[in-house]
């Protein structure tokens, strides 16, 4: 029989040692001193540009009405339209969404994708709420974005984020279509739909796989795997994951899938352990069928959701909310790479005691960009009204059965069966996203590392990323021609 959740997710976070945005602001701040920017162009970037908090009357499932208090944050219009995706949890609330989005902004410039960044929260528990409620919310709360022109292809364009999924985004893109029944792009208000409403193969995985891509590349580097004692490569190297989600799962999956080892996992219900690695699909199945992860067959259990972030690891991965390593418990971290999966894991006084470890701390607005990147590719294909690879697929099959077919009768030898098959098939939309996702990764994790390494001062990946973020989005406005 399912486990009865006593406690909710949403009681084991702590409270905050600190404002989260004005964590940003200091990220910000300490990156601007290796700039040369006028200071009114960096004061332009570092604010939210429209802060809206509303507040809307929904009906119980009893027929009662709550009043529910939400947010929609864009802190840049450097480039439009903005994206960013929907927080449904009790602990929603102004600085944290101001912090969010204006973590979108950067990413968004770290991987290239031409947005700028937006945030929005739902003060709701969604684990609390009916499906018929949580519709009703979403729903209403479209309605609001729509009235104070918040939502649209060109304007902002939301994504699922913590407590949200495809569902959430299919009742947004439902809700917004209803207002624009002609708009032929009315689709292209959201992202992360499912796919038979217009979402794109790949997405559901998008921010675990390139926070996959993004390690795997980190290990790729000799002199940085040497310093920390560690092989080249992902094999065998030993992996802890908080929050077994979406992202958590996901990346989870993938590492497993490459070779890597999960030995530490946390959830609401608390931390489980197998030195001999934890099979992440195994687990999900436990989880929905037990309401949470401990007493996983083989596991053993080692504490509360915080224990699994304080095991002997070679790779740390929070993939659940903010401030999880903070001044309490840095000193007991003892893995060698941290990969920031969830948005704002690490508060910046913890950060400093990682950092004197020689931990590489992979920041979040790297790590995590998988998800608005493949987002940016649901856009563009809801823009274009076709489906990746529709095109092409089949042509690019036929050429490369002929080129094949070229080459055997040239050289009288046979290509084996499985060889033939792999290079015959044309790429499918999902190859395409992958590739497309595997590309912006390690461009991005590349740029970031040079900048580290080609500028004095810069010690560590979060201010190279900052710095790189910040002067691209201050030459897009000097590109508007505002600023000289
Ligand atoms: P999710 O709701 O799918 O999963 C979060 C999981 O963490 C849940 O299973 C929850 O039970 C668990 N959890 C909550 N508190 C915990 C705790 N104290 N210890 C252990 N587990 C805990 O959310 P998600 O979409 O996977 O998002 C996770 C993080 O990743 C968030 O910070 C989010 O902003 C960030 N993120 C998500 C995306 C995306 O595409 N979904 C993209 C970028 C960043």
């Amino acid at each position: 029989m399912a486990k009865t959740r006593k406690r909710t997710v949403e009681n084991l976070t702590e409270k905050r040692e600190h404002s989260f945005f004005g964590d940003v602001l200091k990220y910000f701040d300490h990156a601007v001193q290796f700039l040369d920017h006028d200071p009114s162009l960096l004061e332009q970037i570092k604010y939210c540009n429209s802060v809206y908090r509303m507040r809307f009357p929904v009906k119980n499932d009893e027929g009662k009405i709550e009043v529910i208090e939400a947010y929609r944050v864009e802190h840049s219009h450097h480039r439009q339209p903005t994206k960013g995706g929907i927080r449904y949890s009790i602990h929603v609330e102004q600085d944290e969404v101001m912090a969010l989005a204006a973590l979108m902004t950067y990413k968004c410039a770290i991987v290239d994708v031409p947005f700028g960044g937006a945030k929005g929260g739902i003060k709701v528990s969604p684990r609390l709420c009916s499906v018929g409620m949580l519709e009703r919310i979403t729903r209403r709360y479209t309605t609001e974005l729509v009235k104070k022109n918040f939502i649209g292809p060109g304007i902002d364009v939301p994504a699922p984020d913590y407590g949200s999924g495809a569902r959430e985004m299919a009742w947004m893109a439902d809700t917004y279509a209803t207002f624009y029944p002609t708009d032929l792009n009315a689709i292209a208000c959201v992202t992360g739909k499912p796919i038979t409403h217009g979402g794109i193969q790949g997405r559901t995985e998008a921010t675990g796989l390139g926070v996959y891509y993004g390690v795997r590349h980190a290990c790729s580097y000799k002199e940085d795997m040497d310093r920390l004692g560690l092989e080249v490569g992902l094999e065998g190297k030993r992996i802890a994951i908080q929050g077994m989600g979406n992202v958590g799962y996901w990346a989870a999956k993938f590492f497993h899938d490459g070779g890597a080892k999960i030995i530490a996992v946390s959830e609401w219900d608390g931390s489980i352990y197998n030195e001999n690695g934890i099979n992440p699909d195994d687990l999900l199945a436990y989880k929905n069928e037990n309401n949470g992860i401990v007493g996983f067959p083989g596991s053993k259990e080692i504490g509360g959701p915080g224990a699994a972030l304080e095991v002997e690891c070679d790779i740390l991965i929070p993939a659940a909310l903010e401030n999880q390593v903070n001044s309490d418990n840095a000193d007991r971290i003892k893995c060698k790479i941290l990969a920031e999966a969830a948005n704002g894991p690490v508060t910046p006084e913890a950060e400093q005691t990682l950092l004197k470890k020689g931990v590489i701390l992979i920041p979040d607005i790297f790590i995590n960009a998988g998800g608005v990147s493949v987002s940016y590719f649901e856009w563009l294909k809801n823009l274009s009204h076709v489906r990746f690879g529709r095109m092409e697929k089949r042509y690019r099959a036929t050429m490369n059965h002929n080129i094949l077919d070229a080459i055997e009768g040239a050289s009288g030898s046979k290509v084996s069966e499985e060889s033939m098959n792999l290079i015959n098939r044309g790429a499918d939309e999902r190859d395409l996203v992958y590739s497309g996702l595997e590309e912006t990764m390690i461009n991005a994790y590349d740029n970031i590392r040079n900048r580290m390494r080609d500028t004095e001062g810069i010690n560590d990946l979060r201010t190279a990323a900052f710095a790189e973020a910040i002067d691209k989005v201050a030459i897009s406005y000097q590109n508007l021609g505002i600023w000289p």
